[in-house]
């Protein structure tokens, strides 16, 4: 029986590569449902393609632009947050792929553990928001959640088959598009700047984060959070070819590692085949096209925002959804030209200071905390 996905986010850079393989794999899958924000022709393109079964857009707006579009096809046309908690719930479905980007994605994922979906999570800030309660959701509902994060997909592939203790998850990272640009210019960055990411093609916020390195800091809570590790046995190493995805080191000094070609298709493909492997046959690595592989420290005084992610951590409770929905503003009002790059990581810091802590959050402290910290950010930055 085919696998019945309802993937969320389908408009986006994971959505349409995840539709990818989906196309690759017609045996393999079917797709019930997809849920976009506010692109309503790329989704009734994909609808109609796909044969989908329902649509949900996020942006009350678009509702109708999107169901005239549909008008001559049997798709289901729906339209709002709820809309997706109730598509990603429904018995049609087997695994919901989590494409959508920051908060929003947090309900939606927690609506699919408590209908006991498998869930391939490309959203990672559901985990730096609310991992611990969606952790132990997912154990109580015995639901698997497999990483799409390439990081995270690399140390999920280390692991597999392990039994022994792990000494430390190495986190690779980039060093993002302003790795090369000093301290000093990063004030004068401007939104074309800090998107131009040398090795990978992502969506607009991502690319963004690992400018400023709050997405390594995010993959650090995901790792937290996903593989139980604590704050002191996970590492980061700039590796600026994005040629290791991750690594696992063991008690016996041994390092376990996951390469290839910086492509998103391998770890969307690995999490929906999982324990199996897509065939791929073109994806071959050029070891001479790549002979030199490097590593170094992560400049904390250029990137505080790494150093803040781990604070976040060890303090739990809300402090990493502060983070999470401080950045969130931030960094929209950055690509909106109403900031400063670095004034990014100041919200941040500013949000963290000023906000109410909440040590054993609810579902509901998430979503308090959340509209404090954008109140926050954009207290800091003036923003109307
Ligand atoms: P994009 O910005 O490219 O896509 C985001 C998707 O979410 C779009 O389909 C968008 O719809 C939709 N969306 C945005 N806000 C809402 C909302 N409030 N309600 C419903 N839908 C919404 O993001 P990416 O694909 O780059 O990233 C998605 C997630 O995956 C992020 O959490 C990111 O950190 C993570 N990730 C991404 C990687 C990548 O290579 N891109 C790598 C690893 C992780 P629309 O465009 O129609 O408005």
């Amino acid at each position: 029986m085919k696998q019945r996905l309802s993937i969320l986010g389908s408009t986006g850079s994971i959505g349409v590569q995840t539709l990818d393989i989906v196309r690759e794999n017609p045996d393999i899958f079917e797709v019930n449902s997809l849920v976009a924000g506010n692109n309503w022709e790329q989704l009734a393109r994909q609808a109609i393609e796909f044969d989908v079964d329902c649509v949900v857009i996020a942006n009350f707006d678009k509702y109708e632009l999107l169901k005239q579009a549909l008008a001559d096809y049997p798709i289901k046309v729906y339209a709002g947050s709820d809309a997706i908690e109730q598509v990603v719930q429904s018995s049609q479905v087997d695994v919901v792929v989590n494409a959508l980007v920051g908060y929003a994605g947090l309900h939606p994922t927690v609506a699919a553990i408590k209908a006991g979906k498998k869930i391939a999570l490309a959203n990672k800030e559901t985990l730096v928001v609310g991992g611990d309660l969606v952790m132990r959701m997912a154990a109580e509902h015995n639901v698997p959640i497999l990483p799409i994060d390439s990081e995270h997909s690399a140390i999920f592939q280390c692991l597999v088959g392990e039994q022994s203790p792990v000494r430390r998850l190495i986190l690779t990272c980039s060093g993002g598009a302003l790795r090369d640009v000093p301290m000093s210019e990063l004030k004068n960055v401007t939104p074309e700047q800090a998107l131009r990411h040398p090795q990978w093609s992502m969506g607009a916020k991502i690319t963004i984060d690992s400018a400023t390195l709050v997405n390594k800091g995010f993959e650090v809570i995901e790792a937290h959070w996903l593989f139980g590790m604590d704050a002191e046995h996970i590492s980061v190493l700039i590796h600026p070819q994005s040629i290791v995805h991750s690594m696992v080191e063991f008690e016996d000094g041994a390092i376990k590692a996951q390469l290839g070609t910086p492509d998103m298709h391998m770890p969307i493909s690995y999490a929906l085949m999982f324990p199996y492997r897509a065939s791929r046959s073109n994806e071959r690595f050029d070891f001479f096209a790549n002979p030199t592989l490097t590593f170094s420290e992560p400049d904390l005084i250029k990137y505080p925002a790494l150093d803040i992610a781990y604070d976040c951590m060890r303090r739990g409770g809300t402090a990493s959804c502060v983070m999470n929905g401080s950045n969130e503003v931030a960094v929209a009002a950055f690509l909106e030209g109403k900031c400063r790059f670095t004034d990014i990581t100041a919200s941040i810091e500013y949000a963290l200071q000023r906000a109410t802590f909440v040590a054993q959050p609810t579902l509901r402290d998430y979503e308090l905390s959340n509209e404090e910290s954008r109140a926050l950010a954009a207290e800091y930055l003036n923003l109307k």
